[in-house]
C-alpha cells in the first residue's frame, strides 16, 4: 500500500519551497520508511534555490538534516528495525566499498550518486517518490522535508532512544561537519591558534570542536554580532566583525604566530576569499575550506610563492572528513556528558508550511540553526 506524505519541494530555482502532497511505495529491498520528527534547515538547500547547486530535476524535495522513527522495512534490511530512533546522514555510508573499508565513510562511492538522477531512483530504477504523476528527486537521497521519508538504510544511523530528536538532527550535518573540520581535518591540538570564518551552524560547531580539542586561542570571524556573541559561548576567545580586522589583531594577539589552522565556512565560499583566509594561516599551518561554492567556481586568488615557502596546506573537506557511523554517535554521547553544547545552536522552530519563513529569517542572519518540528 504505498503511503502518502507531506513535502516541502522547489519546482525550480529561484522559487520558494511550496508544500505538496507525495506518494511513497512500499519499503523495497535495502530500503526504510521513517516517521520524521525533525529536519534541519542548512544553508546547503539554499544553495538548490540560487542555483549554486545545480540539481538534474524538478520537483526536488529539500532536506538532508534529520532524525526520526522507523515504522517500516523492506526486504534485507538488517541495520535498523521498526521502532528505532535514527539519525540521517547526508553521506551514505555503504560499508563495503574502498572509503568506508579503509575509515573514510564520508568519501563512501554511494555519495558520488548525490548530484545524479540517481537521486530519484532505486538501485533498480523504479521511482519511489511520486508527487501526482511526476517523479520527485530528494536531497542526498534523503529529502528530509517531508513528514514521512523512504530511504535506503545506508542513509541511516540507529542512535540511543532516550537522546531528543532535535539534537540528534542537528549532529547528522551540521555538527558533525563543523566539529570534524576542526578536530579530524584541521587537527587541532592543545595549544594551539584557530581561526573561524563565518559562525553559521557549521562554523560554531568548528569553534566548538577548537575549544574542545584545547586550542589555546579561538578566533571567530562574522559580520553579524549576534554569531559573534553566540561564538563567545561556544568556546571563542576572541571575535572579529571581518578577516581585515582580524589580520590587524591576530599578529599582535598571538606574537607574530598567526593560527595554526584557519577553518573557512562562510554560506557561500568564493575564490577571492582564500587568499586574504590564508594570511591569517601561520607558517606550516593549514586552512581548511568547509562550505559549499558554486559547482562551477574555479577560479582562486592565492600567491602561489608564499604557499610554498610557507609550507602552508589547503585542504576542502566534506562532513568534515568523519565517519558518520561512528561520528553520529560519539558526538551525541560528548552531548550527553556535557562536552558539546547541542541545545544553545536551535535558534528557531517552524512547522513544514513555514519552511520559506525559516529561509528568510537564515538571510537575515537570525539562525545559527532554524529546525523544522514535524
Ligand atoms: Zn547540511
Ligand atoms: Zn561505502
Amino acid at each position: 500500500m504505498p503511503t502518502t506524505t507531506r513535502t516541502a519541494v522547489l519546482w525550480g530555482p529561484q522559487q520558494d519551497w511550496k508544500v505538496e502532497e507525495m506518494t511513497l511505495d512500499d519499503p523495497g529491498p535495502g530500503e526504510v520508511l521513517v516517521e520524521m520528527a525533525y529536519a534541519g534547515m542548512c544553508h546547503s538547500d539554499e544553495h538548490v534555490v540560487t542555483g549554486d547547486l545545480p540539481v538534474p530535476h524538478f520537483p526536488f524535495v529539500g532536506g538532508h538534516e534529520g532524525s526520526g522513527v522507523v515504522t517500516a522495512v523492506g526486504p534485507g534490511v538488517n541495520l535498523v528495525s521498526e521502532g528505532d530512533h535514527v539519525s540521517m546522514s547526508f553521506i551514505p555510508a555503504c560499508g563495503h566499498c574502498r572509503s568506508c573499508s579503509t575509515g573514510h565513510q564520508n568519501l563512501c562511492d554511494e555519495g558520488a550518486k548525490l548530484f545524479d538522477n540517481q537521486m530519484m531512483t532505486r538501485a533498480a530504477g523504479e521511482v519511489s517518490h511520486r508527487i501526482g504523476d511526476t517523479e520527485a528527486a530528494r536531497f542526498a537521497q534523503l529529502g528530509t522535508f517531508s513528514e514521512k521519508i523512504l530511504v535506503s538504510q545506508s542513509s541511516l544511523v540507529r542512535v540511543e532512544p532516550d537522546l531528543p530528536l532535535d539534537i540528534v538532527a542537528l549532529v547528522s550535518c551540521g555538527v558533525a561537519t563543523g566539529v570534524g573540520s576542526a578536530v579530524h581535518r584541521a587537527e587541532v591540538r592543545p595549544g594551539q591558534n584557530v581561526a573561524v570564518i563565518g559562525v553559521g551552524g557549521v562554523g560554531i560547531n568548528a569553534v566548538q570542536g577548537a575549544s574542545v580539542a584545547g586550542a589555546r586561542r579561538v578566533i571567530a570571524i562574522d559580520p553579524v554580532e549576534f554569531k559573534r556573541e553566540k561564538a563567545m559561548e561556544m568556546g571563542a576567545t576572541h571575535t572579529y566583525s571581518s578577516v581585515e580586522e582580524a589580520l590587524l589583531a591576530v599578529p599582535e594577539l598571538t606574537w607574530g604566530e598567526m593560527c595554526d589552522s584557519v577553518i573557512l565556512s562562510p554560506g557561500v565560499v568564493t575564490g577571492d576569499m582564500v587568499e586574504p583566509s590564508l594570511n591569517l594561516v601561520s607558517k606550516g599551518g593549514t586552512l581548511v575550506i568547509t562550505a559549499l561554492a558554486g559547482m562551477l567556481e574555479s577560479d582562486v586568488q592565492l600567491n602561489l610563492f608564499m604557499l610554498a615557502m610557507m609550507n602552508k596546506a589547503v585542504k576542502g573537506t566534506v562532513f568534515g572528513s568523519g565517519n558518520p557511523r561512528a561520528d553520529i554517535p560519539e558526538l551525541l554521547s560528548m552531548y550527553r556528558e556535557g562536552v558539546l553544547k547541542l541545545d544553545q545552536l536551535i535558534t528557531n522552530r517552524y512547522s513544514l508550511d513555514d519552511v520559506n519563513q525559516g529561509y528568510q529569517d537564515m538571510r537575515d542572519g537570525k539562525n545559527i540553526r532554524g529546525v523544522i518540528e514535524f
